[in-house]
């Protein structure tokens, strides 16, 4: 029995639900200006004026040197729980 709204097939709601989830995952990663490529973690990321993010593999085919480089860091980065000892007083 029809509700009034509009009918959607299960595979097209599924279908939906995974371009949705991965548009949201690409749009916060980093990836090459070049080649298009995201960078692995740990590898090293040069930003330029821009700012124009390269990766490590595209930086020799550019002149100028960039204004500067970081690491790629994985997205759990700085949210880890650290275990703090207290001094004996
Ligand atoms: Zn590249």
């Amino acid at each position: 029995m029809a509700r009034g709204g509009v009918a959607i097939d299960e595979q097209d709601l599924e279908r939906e639900l995974l371009r949705k989830s991965v548009g949201a995952l690409s749009a916060t990663r980093h990836h090459c200006a070049d080649c298009g490529r995201t960078p692995l973690i740990g590898e090293a990321l040069h930003v330029y004026a821009g700012p124009v993010t390269v990766c490590e593999l595209c930086r020799p085919l550019r002149r100028e040197a960039p204004e500067r480089s970081e690491r790629v860091r994985h997205s759990e980065y700085g949210h880890a729980v650290r275990v703090r000892r207290r001094l004996a007083i």
